[in-house]
């Protein structure tokens, strides 16, 4: 029983627009088949909250996780059908089979015994290699490993997450630089408290770094700013200063007039952002800055871009904060890079091949991140 995370993006026809979380699961499900094992996967897709429902189905995916695993994958219906076990007693070593949705079982996420005791007859032996979904205490994914004793196991890319953050996080060599960028502070802060018992240097970009910037008494125009955050942000400044933590944050921005592509831009020369105008980038000052600390750097990590990427007008600082995260590697340092934005934009500048690791699991990353002892890996651990 192989609970994998095939959360994956589709398009308005439920086709599969990204296969990555799929291709990620190919060795372990190859090691389960090669060792002549049946490797039966089980997964939840979106939030169907607890009803059946045809558009999260699974079997939308099945074409996309057969050619992508290179084999053909027989779609088993749920875990709850009264044919199911039937259906894996035809089942030959070497096969590979789909379970229906988890999620359209309430008992799923709510960690229901019942509920994992039905998947968990269905097989010999549990694998989690769900690392996207290892922070929730799911039948699946927690209750479950209780139910197989010592025979509950980490798959590949499970182990190989954690193994990258704890690369980052535990056996880090120094310089450590985080990079944490996106929209707010609120979504980050409690990542932000924790790297700074980890990290050397802490470069702020993003959406968040105007809060921190009127922290210090600096304007910050229209740009996104979360007023009830600044004293969490001056706490996290005073704190990185007491413990000889460089925190480096924009010295100048590009700005515009509108929140568009077309918008009107200009730099700033110094951290203030005018009235009317909102950040959108980092400034070249800052830029200058960004790379020059990256570059000196031995471990990296990196999560939230730095400007509104999606713009070709505004990613210039993404795109380099990218080359610099890349240039480093290729000198020598580990780089680990999660979270979805942070994702997309090494994709955009077909940078993706060029770090150490990408992190599969957006929140889950984040949770371990925080220093959250994540129930997925937790319930392995005691078993
Ligand atoms: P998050 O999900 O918090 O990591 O935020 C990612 C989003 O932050 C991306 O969609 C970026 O476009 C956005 N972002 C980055 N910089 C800014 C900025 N200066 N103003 C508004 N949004 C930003």
């Amino acid at each position: 029983m192989v609970r994998v995370d095939y959360n994956v993006p589709q398009n308005e026809q439920l086709q599969v627009t990204s296969t990555t979380r799929i291709k990620r699961t190919v060795e372990t499900v190859n090691k389960i088949t090669n060792d002549g094992g049946i490797a039966i996967l089980m997964s939840h897709l979106g939030r169907p909250k607890g009803e059946v429902n045809d558009n999260f189905s699974l079997k939308h995916i099945v074409d996309a996780v057969c050619e992508t695993l290179g084999k053909q994958v027989i779609f088993l219906g749920d875990v709850l059908d009264a044919d199911v076990e039937a259906k894996i007693a035809q089942l030959q070593a070497g096969d590979v089979g789909l379970l229906e949705n988890l999620r359209f079982h309430k008992g799923e996420e709510k960690g229901d015994v019942e509920f994992a005791k039905a998947i968990a007859k269905l097989g010999d032996i549990y694998v989690n290699d769900a690392f996207g979904a290892a922070h929730r205490e799911h039948a699946s994914t927690a209750t479950i490993a209780k139910l197989f004793p010592e025979k509950a196991y980490a798959g590949y890319l499970l182990y190989s997450e954690v193994q990258s953050l704890k690369k980052v996080l535990v056996e880090k060599k120094s310089p450590f630089t985080a990079i944490i960028g996106g929209a707010k502070v609120s979504t980050k802060i409690n990542i932000l408290k924790n790297l700074l018992e980890k990290v050397d240097n802490l470069i702020i970009g993003g959406g968040m770094s105007y809060t921190f910037a009127a922290a210090l008494g600096f304007s910050h125009g229209n740009s996104l700013f979360e007023e009830e955050m600044v004293p969490v942000a001056k706490e996290i400044l005073e704190k990185a200063e007491t413990k000889g933590i460089h925190i480096y944050l924009p010295v100048d921005n590009l700005c515009a007039d509108k929140f568009a592509e077309d918008a009107h831009s200009m730099f700033t020369i110094d951290q203030n952002i005018p009235d009317g105008w909102l950040g959108m980038d980092v400034g070249i000052r800052t830029i200058e800055l960004f790379k020059e600390v990256i570059l000196s750097s031995k471990t990296i990590l990196w999560n939230g871009p730095v400007g509104v990427f999606e713009m070709e007008k505004f990613e210039i600082g993404t795109r380099v904060v990218a080359e610099a995260i890349v240039e480093s590697t290729k000198n020598g340092a580990y780089s680990l890079v999660g979270g979805g934005d942070s994702i997309a934009a090494l994709s955009k500048f077909g940078l993706s091949k060029e770090v150490s690791y990408i992190s599969t699991g957006g929140g889950a990353m984040l949770e371990y991140l925080e220093g959250i002892e994540l129930p997925g890996i937790k319930a392995l651990e005691e078993n």
